[in-house]
């Protein structure tokens, strides 16, 4: 994984939409750029023998579609296929990880699995998604939102936790719920071999507390996207010792909550 992605900037003249990082041959990370959008999110496609998976379609403003559809026609190549399905999962249902939804639209071959708690049980009932040769672990994990799963993929090891786990500000909408996932999190952490953890953003800075304020495009010193099943357990360790939701400063995350009624939920854009 690298140390550093490009965030949005110095120059948006010379910045692609999308940064791309082949983690191996069957594992992309995407990277939306901070110019189209200072969410700047990140983006997973991964590749089975019988589907191809995209972990969210990203933020406003990016021609994701042009993007996901490069790399499936070069896996496409390199493996002497003509087609392969495309199965849509979303990590959870706010904006800045479905806004490219629209643009998969009569796509062929593609399914989309809509982004709430109904079809997202309905789907993953067993726990499981198989890409063909490829099972992946379907974890809910409400807390930030009450349809957000994690996805583990048994090849690499690697753990998505969406915008529950990641280097940058955990908005937590329902902190019993997100108490008890940060600890279903660290059991599973505990249990399975894990090489990364990877969430969705990074709003942290490489000095250990401190975050970069919202809304910022460009982030020069940001911290690596790259988590350890570690920060899972640290994270557990403080959110099971709170009794009440509170603001705290971790070394590579911040949690905040946003209770209801206290301090109005503002869904992220
Ligand atoms: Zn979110
Ligand atoms: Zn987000």
């Amino acid at each position: 994984m690298p140390e550093h992605w490009p965030s949005g900037g110095p120059n948006c003249l010379e910045m692609q939409e999308f940064y791309v990082h082949e983690y191996n041959p069957t594992f992309y990370v995407l990277r939306q750029s901070g110019c189209t959008d200072y969410e700047k999110p990140f983006l997973y496609l991964i590749f089975g023998s019988e589907r191809a998976m995209l972990w969210d379609t990203g933020s406003r403003n990016s021609r994701v579609r042009e993007a996901v559809d490069r790399l499936i026609d070069r896996w496409l190549k390199a493996n002497k296929r003509e087609s392969i399905p495309l199965l849509i999962v979303h990590s959870h249902r706010h904006g800045d990880h479905i806004a490219g939804d629209a643009q998969f639209a009569g796509r062929p071959d593609t399914t989309l699995i809509k982004p709430d708690l109904a079809s997202v049980r309905e789907v993953f009932r067993s726990g499981v998604l198989d890409l063909g040769g490829r099972a992946m672990d379907v974890i809910p994990i409400p807390g930030h939102t009450d349809d957000s799963i994690a996805l583990y993929d048994r090849r690499t090891g690697i753990l998505l936790t969406g915008d529950t786990v990641y280097p940058g500000r955990l908005y937590v909408s329902d902190f019993p719920a997100f108490r008890t996932s940060i600890h279903t999190l660290a059991d599973f952490a505990a249990s399975h071999p894990i090489a990364h953890v990877l969430g969705n953003h990074i709003e942290q800075t490489r000095t250990p507390f401190v975050d970069y304020p919202v809304g910022t495009k460009y982030q020069p010193d940001e911290h690596e996207l790259a988590m350890s099943a570690g920060s899972i357990f640290e994270l557990d360790r403080v959110v099971q010792s709170m009794d009440a939701p509170k603001k705290v400063f971790l070394r590579d995350m911040t949690i905040d909550p946003r209770i209801p009624n206290a301090t109005p939920i503002k869904t992220r854009p």
